[in-house]
């Protein structure tokens, strides 16, 4: 298994210098299987480049998102397999509480986008999974998918193959102040034994309580989270439009320290564009 992030950035894309080690594109990660197979976790401005590189294959593509807020399905117009002649795409929609799996089609609606769905020459597939289906199987791969803490829900991802294991977890609340979806229990036992946990880590402390209950998680919370589920990796994911790459070295070391403390054996780094980890 071999993972490339090309969008990390929450909320919304954050072009600038300030921001060009760790990236400004928003979610999206790519996973190529052992076998080829060819998985996408979510949808933002990231995935424009990833399909520079997918346009040259003619395989299936797999796209698992995690809910329908912009940053996570704003880049679909600007995927270059989505107008190839017969290029299978399937789509995944995440558990979201209002029950509309075609929300990032519709963006290519009306005024919205000057290219109809209607127009496009791929074969697009919506794959909606019964309500109570946890686990599915892509390629090579298992996936297990977890409700998620977030005002409109989403789902969360484990991809495992041949012993290797990811957990995917943004945009994720850990301790919400409305009725929680998921508890934080049971979000180490889904992420039990990761190589690598990418986990949304926008806000710091000193961002409370004014973020309280904006539907992402504090870094420190998830430094505890990977400990408690034994994760190897954490990937800090989803960074704050306002933090700059320096701020973010900053929000690094924190959890540095934490872990150092802790006496853990947890790599902790922010995940950057264009950054690539195997597994296997
Ligand atoms: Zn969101």
């Amino acid at each position: 298994m071999r993972l490339t992030f090309y969008g990390v950035r929450g909320s919304i894309p954050t072009p600038g210098a300030a921001y060009v080690r760790y990236g400004g594109n928003t979610a999206c990660v790519h996973i190529e299987l052992e076998d080829g197979t060819d998985i996408i976790l979510d949808s933002g401005t990231g995935i424009r480049l990833l399909g520079d590189h997918l346009v040259k294959k003619t395989t299936p593509i797999h796209l698992l998102l995690s809910h329908n807020h912009w940053d996570h399905i704003q880049g679909f117009p600007f995927f270059a397999p989505i107008y190839q002649e017969s290029r299978e795409i399937n789509i995944y929609p995440g558990q979201t509480s209002l029950n509309e799996p075609d929300q990032i089609l519709k963006q290519m609606e009306g005024s919205l986008f000057p290219v109809p769905k209607s127009a496009l020459k791929s074969n697009i597939n919506l794959i909606k999974l019964p309500a109570t289906q946890e686990t599915f199987t892509v390629g090579s791969a298992t996936i297990t998918r977890l409700v998620m803490n977030h005002p409109g829900s989403g789902s969360a991802y484990c991809i495992e193959e041949n012993g290797a294991k990811v957990a995917y977890i943004t945009d994720n609340e850990l301790y919400p102040p409305y009725k929680k979806e998921t508890d934080f229990i049971d979000f180490a036992k889904f992420a039990h034994g990761a190589d690598l946990l990418i986990h949304d880590a926008q806000y710091m402390l000193s961002d409370m309580p004014a973020k309280n209950g904006w539907g992402h998680s504090i870094a420190e919370e998830a430094v505890k989270l990977a400990m408690a589920s034994h994760a190897k990796q954490l990937a800090l994911y989803s960074h704050d439009p306002e933090r700059t790459d320096n701020d973010i070295d900053d929000v690094v070391k924190h959890c540095i320290d934490y872990v150092t403390v802790a006496e853990s054996t947890l790599q902790v780094f922010a995940s950057s564009e264009g950054q690539t980890l195997g597994f296997n």
